[in-house]
């Protein structure tokens, strides 16, 4: 039996209009593309097919696409964390599943900071951080700090 990757841990694709949604998705540690501005319709949905993904997005248009049915998550919602609330009347989104395990600008895996790494976070961050994370495609360093803990707080809001 072939198995669907959408059963185990949802994927997803948003379209630009989500960023915000998209970096929610990513601190709960879903694995979440998001579209590169002016992709056409066909493309975006041809993607998401393609690697598994739903494709959440705002535009009505993509519902009418061919094959659209069973990829396509349309939200009606305009704020973050009413469409996030919106997408967990679809699909059972786990907003704790594995928190800041993944970048949110570039949505890569995260891995534990090298020693050079951690020489750029100020002092008294770098004792908090447990384990100090990056990202290895931009660099950027996530740490238990002011912006991941209001984060992890939202989060736990959202899956209550
Ligand atoms: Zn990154």
């Amino acid at each position: 039996m072939k198995e669907n990757p959408k059963t185990l841990a949802p994927r997803f694709l948003c379209d630009e209009m989500l960023q915000g949604l998209a970096r929610w998705l990513r601190a709960a540690g879903y694995d979440t593309r998001l579209c590169p501005a002016g992709t056409p319709d066909r493309k975006l949905l041809e993607q998401a097919r393609n690697e598994q993904r739903w494709l959440i997005t705002r535009d009505h248009k993509l519902l009418e696409l061919r094959h659209a049915k069973g990829t396509v998550i349309l939200l009606k919602s305009n704020d973050t964390e009413a469409c996030a609330k919106e997408l967990m009347m679809h699909l059972s989104v786990d907003w704790q599943l594995r928190p800041f395990t993944r970048c949110l600008l570039c949505n890569k895996p995260l891995t534990v900071a090298s020693a050079e790494q951690i020489e750029r976070v100020p002092a008294d961050s770098r004792k908090l951080a447990n384990p100090l994370l990056e990202c290895t495609q931009c660099g950027k360093l996530y740490w238990t700090g002011g912006h991941v803990e209001r984060m992890t707080k939202k989060l736990k809001k959202l899956a209550s």
